[in-house]
């Protein structure tokens, strides 16, 4: 890396255009910006401002910051791309897709979808009773669809015939033969002609994580065998006119290209024969998949994905046509179900780095005494012995200290001995380190030196809470300083959390086009806040946390970008964190009860004049503040 460090480094380093899909780069001042309107790409919003802002409301950190404009884009990019990739193939039937819900619940996030989608017909898919009743009541355009998918109960189906009631488009997608059974016989009772979706149980086999959404062990969708006896059935029930829909699923996350083109044309082909033998199909719906380029390396790794949304559209829209017009049947409206491509971007994690952990931190004299065990004097003979060949210098303290460890466990050398050794033996490992170059490494363990240096930056916030994913599938999010990143980063670390697991870290960064198991940050000032962003949190992680340690949810912050405002944004509205307080009362606590026991503990110990009583009166009320207060660090 360059000596004189700028903002191209930067960029080069943290990568912030090849994940930020152009809306976030990297700000001459060395601050991450944002450019949340796709049809105002000058308009910019400065993110330390954004900070600083919230700060100075008296908002505390973790927040998450939502940014409703990239919502809006996101849906109007995918619905004009379709709208004009079916304009110029002499497409004969429309798009009019759904937001999967399960991906991002929040209402703010639902209405707002709702609100740009429109002018598109844009509408909703549920996938369990309590998605079907937000649908029901959100999604009252009568000319978008709402897709309802998963496995039903009669209560689904009969909620669902209310929303055909209602005359909204309620496509129940059949999983499984017994729900027609149960549906038919309801909506005969009720009087309510139903519209139906049969879900293919795909033979293509999806990659990645969610590859177990394809094939013949699915968890959903019907074989071809199936989807025959529900056409008898329907036929013989009067109902096949009621078959409007044809959907598949393959999986989240499609980082290949080929698979989509391949579960297209298979989905197409289906849809064609289906239609050849009287079923009147209006609908094909492709599902979700739509991929984000977390790591921005534009691959098949499971963090990206290998092509680009118009190429996606593209894929679908003559992938499409070229099968119908070979089997002569009519053009199927275009459904998709893209969750995480319209909200992955829109929200990201603010916090602050409380502190650092450092195996080099701890000093202790070292210098020699009298009657010192050999180790110590061994060990001490290899920090001055810079002249050596690294790799033997790194073996040699790596076996004096195993020697020391079990030396200590015989009670052969006392706790100052032990210290020395330590101090002595992380500052070879520091000298070794600095004395290489990073591209020259030649030796794995010289590699692994770099870990074992490495800073742990504490962070103010829980992995389970804000990015389970990172967790459980060892998903990349990207992680990046808000400021100074006009620079040089120059301490190496990975990021801890602020629980008591051990798990509670993430474990892989982008660097460059790579991804390490360490990430080089700035130095920590004292005295200054050091603010990093988490970005693309918007699918899934922003709703999928727990409250492990219970920590709970986080401050929103919802902005909205405005070129009258200074800094071009406003704050429309802050919804607070989960206080210690609710997080205690879902799991069973009475906090009035916690706050009376404590209080008489405290009066108890003011009788026996443990306590003055004016102290006494400020701990009850320091505890009930606690109890109304955030979980997280207060900094
Ligand atoms: C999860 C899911 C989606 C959303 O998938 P994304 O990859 O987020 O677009 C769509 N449809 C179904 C049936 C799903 O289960």
């Amino acid at each position: 890396m360059a000596e004189n460090w700028t903002i191209d480094d930067a960029e080069e380093l943290y990568g912030v255009n090849r994940w930020g899909a152009g809306y976030f780069s990297i700000g001459a001042n060395g601050s991450i910006q944002i450019a949340p309107n796709h049809r105002l790409p000058d308009v910019t919003i400065d993110m330390k401002d954004v900070v600083d802002e919230i700060l100075a409301e008296g908002i505390q950190l973790p927040a998450v910051i939502r940014f409703h404009d990239i919502l809006r884009s996101q849906v109007e990019i995918l619905n004009e791309t379709f709208a004009k990739t079916i304009e110029d193939a002499g497409y004969n039937a429309r798009y009019i897709g759904v937001f999967p819900i399960k991906v991002n619940q929040m209402r703010e996030v639902v209405e707002e979808i709702i609100d740009a989608g429109e002018p598109y017909d844009y509408g909703l898919e549920a996938g369990s009773k309590p998605e079907l009743m937000a649908v029901l009541a959100y999604n009252e355009n009568p000319n978008a669809l709402t897709v309802l998918n998963g496995y039903k109960d009669e209560d689904y189906l009969t909620l669902a015939l209310l929303g055909r009631q209602l005359r909204r488009k309620m496509i129940i997608v059949i999983e499984k033969y017994s729900e027609l059974e149960m549906l038919i016989p309801l909506a005969k009772k009720l009087g309510v002609e139903p519209m139906i979706g049969l879900r293919s149980k795909m033979m293509v086999r999806s990659a990645g994580k969610w590859a177990g959404s394809s094939g013949d062990r699915a968890k959903f969708g019907l074989s071809i065998t199936e989807i025959l006896n529900i056409v008898e059935l329907l036929k013989k029930e009067d109902m096949l006119h009621c078959a409007k829909l044809l959907h598949f699923h393959i999986g989240s996350q499609m980082s290949d290209i080929r698979k989509v083109k391949e579960a297209v044309s298979e989905g197409a082909r289906l849809y064609a024969k289906l239609v050849q033998i009287g079923v009147p199909l209006e609908y094909l719906d492709i599902g979700g998949g739509l991929g984000i380029d977390y790591d921005g390396t534009s691959s098949t790794t499971d963090s990206s994905r290998n092509y680009s949304t118009d190429e996606y559209v593209a894929d679908v829209v003559y992938g499409v046509k070229q099968i119908c017009d070979l089997e002569e049947v009519p053009h199927p409206n275009l459904v998709s179900e893209s969750g995480r491509a319209i909200t992955a971007h829109h929200s990201c994690v603010v916090t602050n780095i409380v502190g650092e952990i450092k195996n080099t931190g701890a000093q202790f004299d070292i210098t020699p005494t009298e009657g010192e065990h050999i180790l110590v004097s061994n060990m001490r003979e290899l920090v001055n012995g810079s002249d050596m060949h690294p790799q033997e210098r790194y073996n040699d303290a790596a076996s004096f200290k195993q020697s020391a460890y079990e030396a200590f466990k015989l009670g052969i050398l006392s706790l100052d001995e032990m210290a020395k050794l330590d101090t002595m033996y992380w500052r070879i490992l520091s000298e070794i380190h600095s004395s290489l170059d990073r591209e020259s490494f030649v030796f794995q363990e010289l590699e692994e030196l770099e870990d074992m240096l490495a800073s742990q930056y504490l962070c103010n916030f829980s992995i389970f809470q804000s990015a389970a994913d990172t967790w459980a599938i060892g998903q990349v999010l990207p992680i990046v300083p808000i400021n100074r990143l006009d620079e040089k980063p120059e301490v190496r670390c990975s990021i801890v959390d602020i629980t008591c697991d051990s798990d509670g870290k993430l474990s892989k960064y982008i660097e460059g086009t790579e991804i390490s198991d360490n990430i080089p940050m700035h130095s920590l000032r004292k005295g200054e806040d050091y603010h990093v962003g988490m970005f693309l949190t918007g699918a899934y992680q922003d709703v999928m946390g727990d409250m492990h340690n219970l920590f709970g949810r986080l401050t929103e912050v919802h902005i909205y970008c405005h070129d009258d405002e200074p800094g071009d944004f406003y704050i429309e509205e802050v919804v607070p964190g989960t206080s210690a307080e609710k997080v205690l009362e879902t799991m069973q606590y009475n906090t009035d009860f916690m706050a009376k026991t404590v209080k008489k503990s405290i009066d108890r110990e003011v009788r026996k004049g443990h306590i003055a009583p004016r102290e006494g009166v400020k701990w009850t009320d320091y505890y009930e503040k606690c109890l109304a207060g955030s979980t997280y660090l207060k900094v």
